[in-house]
């Protein structure tokens, strides 16, 4: 992984390129550029051992034009108050490309949760939400899961924050488990998305998903469905990633013996259906038809991009590619689905969840899954229609035109309140 890229600049200058293809002051893309507000906080939460441990944690409030802040909440020793605010960026605008009612937020704690018993993350957890108490709720902030969290934190923040409101508002987070007021397909709305836009990609360039080979940097919830699914539409799994190292078979694998070894082991290095073991990086700049980086920002640079031989990149994490490696695969014509667009089911299920919770009425899983391939079908023929018109140099491109545009038409169509 390269440090190469402050996420936060990376974010600014997606902006940037996008802001010279559209008619918005410059005041006002300035005014998208940052977050409305960031909170920085510190959580002492004592340990097992009777001993006291101090936390620092965020919640970045990007966005609120189009809706109540959106974005989840990562446990993660990587977690800066400038990676909160880029990825509360990114949200804005995958709200937007999605067109769901949503602004865009994002938290983090700077932690290794696999250093802790669950008794610590559950007090960590507990404290965190109480001190997001003012700023969450189904009409102001909306959290949701992200790298290293998922149900069982989202459990906890709902219970601690339905405690102290003394209310019941189910809507206050997404990404709960059923029995919580959770949706159906919410777990594996991330990979779905990653592959249905990256079936789009195919279809766009005429190429065939059905023995493409794939490559899966990446084994976490997002990147093991992406590869489940996209083998069941008849795509050969041929590598897959984790944070120990990656796995080859030319003749593909089985994602889900894969992902069940991950479960017993820890990881999938080492799973009897691999020929050779392979380094994150082998796996990035493997010949194939398409890469999915499932991992975490980054993961491409520049001189790495330079040894990508991938056709067609659909992104599951949120900004795996600097920009200086979107200058290098522009250039070699890799044509690559951007992650607000490609892993935006995350975020689209969860408006899904909102929406049920708001209405006390459940759908099926059949309902989920079809209104958010329509959903990710028609932002990816917006962004195409973007892409051919401004004839612009790389679908990101077109997706952040598209996106900025419909927060600054909310932004400017509010009016002013001096
Ligand atoms: N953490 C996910 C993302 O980055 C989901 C966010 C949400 O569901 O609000 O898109």
């Amino acid at each position: 992984m390269s440090d190469e890229a402050n996420p936060f600049e990376s974010l600014q200058s997606q902006i940037d390129d996008a802001a010279a293809y559209l008619d918005i002051g410059d005041d006002v893309i300035e005014r998208l550029k940052h977050p409305e507000r960031v909170l920085e906080t510190n959580l002492t939460i004592e340990r097992d051992d009777g001993n006291l441990e101090r936390f620092e944690a965020f919640r970045s409030q990007f966005n609120g034009d189009r809706g109540p802040y959106k974005g989840g909440i990562r446990y993660h020793p990587q977690v800066s108050r400038d990676e909160v605010k880029a990825l509360s960026g990114w949200m804005t605008y995958k709200t937007a490309i999605v067109d769901i009612p949503l602004g865009g937020g994002k938290g983090g704690i700077v932690i290794d949760p696999d250093d802790y018993s669950e008794a610590e993350l559950e007090r960590l957890t507990r404290s965190f939400a109480k001190e997001l108490r003012p700023l969450i709720g189904e009409d102001r902030d909306v959290p949701a899961p992200d790298v290293n969290t998922g149900q069982r934190e989202m459990n906890w923040i709902k219970d601690t924050y339905e405690n102290l409101e003394n209310t019941t508002e189910p809507g206050v987070i997404t990404g709960k488990a059923l029995d919580s007021g959770g949706s159906e397909g919410r777990v594996e709305a991330t990979g779905r998305s990653t592959v249905i836009a990256a079936r789009e990609a195919f279809d766009y360039l005429d190429k065939d998903l059905e023995g493409a080979t794939v490559a899966v940097q990446g084994y976490g919830n997002a990147g093991w469905i992406a590869a489940k699914l996209i083998d069941e539409m008849g795509a050969t799994v041929v590598a897959v990633s984790d944070s120990s190292g990656g796995i080859y078979n030319a003749d593909g694998f089985d994602p889900v013996a894969a992902k069940e070894y991950k479960n017993e082991t820890g990881s999938v290095v080492g799973f009897a259906g691999s020929e050779a073991e392979l380094t994150n990086d082998d796996v990035l700049t493997l010949d194939v038809d398409l890469l999915i980086p499932a991992a975490l920002e980054n993961a491409i640079d520049a001189d790495l991009a330079e040894a990508v031989e991938a056709d067609v990149i659909s992104e599951a994490a949120n900004g795996p590619l600097t920009p200086a490696a979107d200058e290098v695969l522009e250039g070699k014509d890799v044509f690559v689905v951007p992650d607000i667009l490609a892993n935006a089911g995350g975020v689209t299920v969860s408006y899904f969840e909102w929406v049920q919770n708001r209405q006390r009425f459940y759908w099926d899983e059949e309902r989920v899954n079809e209104e958010l391939e329509a959903i990710i079908v028609d932002a990816f023929d917006a962004l195409v229609e973007t892409y051919e018109r401004h004839d612009l140099e790389n679908p990101r491109t077109a997706a952040y035109v598209v996106a900025i545009q419909r927060v600054a038409d909310a932004f400017e169509e509010a009016g002013s309140w001096p």
